[in-house]
C-alpha cells in the first residue's frame, strides 16, 4: 500500500489573520485542513508514517542560509522591538540588492511577500515538519524503490522562493522533495496542478534544464500570484524551453483541467522524466472558497488516473486546498483515481 507521510508537528502553526481587499480576514490555511486530509489518508487505507528528521541540509539544498534563520529568529527579534503577536510586513524593497536591514521590520519586508505568511513562534517547527514529510515521501521512492509516496504537507510551500516566504508558504516542499530526487535521477519534472500558480517553484528552477516545472492553474491576469504564471514565462538561460505555464480563464471546469493536463503529460513525456513531483493542490475544486476554478470531485478521480498512468515513480506532495464540504473527498478520489492508473504496485 502506498506510504503516506505527516507529522502532527505539521499542526501548530496556526496564522490568525491577513489582509484581502483592505480588510482584515482570517486566514484560511487552518490546522484543520491537514486532519481532513488525514482522514482521508485513514479511508484510503494508506500505510501513514511520521517522517524521520533528516535535519535542516536537504532544506537547505533549496533555500539561503539568511532566510533559514529569519524564519527561526525573527519572531523574538520582533517582540524585542513592541512587535504583536505575529511578524508582518508593512514595506518591501524594489529589489533585494541593497545591504540586509538591521531592523526587525526591515528583515520582515525583505523576507514575507504579502501579508498571507505571518511568522508566530510556532511557524519554524510547522514549516520544518512540513519539509521532513516532503523529505520523508522523496527518500521512500528514491532509495527503498517504492513508485509512489504522499506526503500531506501543511503550511504549503509552492510560493515560497528561495529566500520569500508567500501565500500561505514557507518552506517549499515540492522544491525540496525534488532536490532530493536529483541525488538520484537525472531529470526530474514538478506538475503543479494547484489553482495557484507555483510561482515559487518556477522561481527556484527557472534557468535549470535538470528540473522541468509546469504549472496549470487560474489565469494570473485575474488571481493570485498576479506577477507570474503567464504563458510566455518559458525559463531563462539554461532553463529556457524547462518552464511551463498553463493559465486557464477563471470558471474553467473538468473538461478545460483535463485538456490541459494531457498538454502537461505531453511535455513530461518529451523531456523523458525519471522522477515526478506532483504539487498536489485540491483548491481548483469548485467548492473551494477560493472560487477561481470548478473542477468537481470526479474531475480530481480523472486527473488522478491521468497523473497515474506516468511510467517514472511519483512523488505526491500536498499544496493548498481549503475547508469545504468536498476537501477529503477530492483528495480520495484523486489517491483513488491514481492508483487505479499506477502502473507498478505501490509499495
Ligand atoms: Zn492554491
Amino acid at each position: 500500500m502506498m506510504h503516506a507521510y505527516f507529522s502532527d508537528d505539521q499542526l501548530r502553526h496556526h496564522g490568525k489573520t491577513f489582509i484581502v481587499a483592505g480588510e482584515k480576514k482570517p486566514i484560511p490555511e487552518v490546522p484543520e485542513r491537514a486532519e481532513i486530509l488525514r482522514g482521508a489518508v485513514g479511508r484510503l487505507g494508506l500505510d501513514l508514517h511520521a517522517p524521520s528528521d533528516a535535519g535542516l541540509a536537504p532544506i537547505a539544498a533549496i533555500h539561503d542560509a539568511q532566510y533559514l534563520n529569519f524564519l527561526q529568529t525573527i519572531h523574538d527579534e520582533w517582540q524585542d522591538v513592541g512587535g504583536a503577536e505575529q511578524v508582518i510586513p508593512n514595506i518591501h524593497p524594489f529589489d533585494r540588492t541593497g545591504p540586509y536591514p538591521r531592523h526587525p521590520a526591515g528583515k520582515a519586508g525583505f523576507h514575507l511577500g504579502d501579508t498571507s505568511c505571518p511568522v508566530s513562534p510556532t511557524t519554524w517547527h510547522s514549516a520544518y515538519a512540513s519539509a521532513q514529510t516532503a523529505i520523508a515521501a522523496a527518500r521512500h521512492v528514491r532509495d527503498q524503490g517504492a513508485k509512489t509516496a504522499y506526503a500531506l504537507c501543511r503550511p504549503p510551500g509552492h510560493h515560497a522562493s528561495g529566500n520569500i516566504a508567500g501565500g500561505f508558504c514557507y518552506l517549499n516542499n515540492s522544491a525540496i522533495a525534488a532536490e532530493e530526487l536529483r541525488r538520484k535521477y537525472d531529470r526530474v519534472a514538478i506538475l503543479d496542478v494547484d489553482l495557484h500558480h507555483g510561482n515559487g517553484t518556477q522561481h527556484i528552477f527557472y534557468d535549470r534544464s535538470d528540473v522541468m516545472t509546469l504549472s496549470i492553474h487560474a489565469d494570473p491576469m485575474d488571481f493570485y500570484p498576479f506577477y507570474w504564471g503567464h504563458a510566455e514565462e518559458a525559463g531563462a538561460q539554461d532553463g529556457l524551453g524547462f518552464n511551463h505555464n498553463q493559465p486557464l480563464p477563471l470558471g474553467s471546469g473538468d473538461a478545460v483541467f483535463l485538456d490541459a493536463l494531457d498538454r502537461a503529460l505531453a511535455r513530461i513525456d518529451d523531456f523523458a522524466a525519471d522522477a515526478v513531483v506532483i504539487a498536489l493542490g485540491l483548491d481548483a475544486s469548485r467548492d473551494d472558497p477560493f472560487g477561481g476554478l470548478t473542477v468537481s470531485p470526479d474531475g480530481f478521480a480523472r486527473i488522478g488516473e491521468k497523473i497515474g498512468t506516468l511510467s517514472c515513480p511519483t512523488v505526491l506532495v500536498q499544496e493548498g486546498g481549503y475547508v469545504s464540504e468536498t476537501l477529503a473527498e477530492n483528495l480520495y478520489q484523486f489517491i483513488s483515481g491514481f492508483g487505479a492508473t499506477t502502473k507498478t504496485n505501490p509499495i
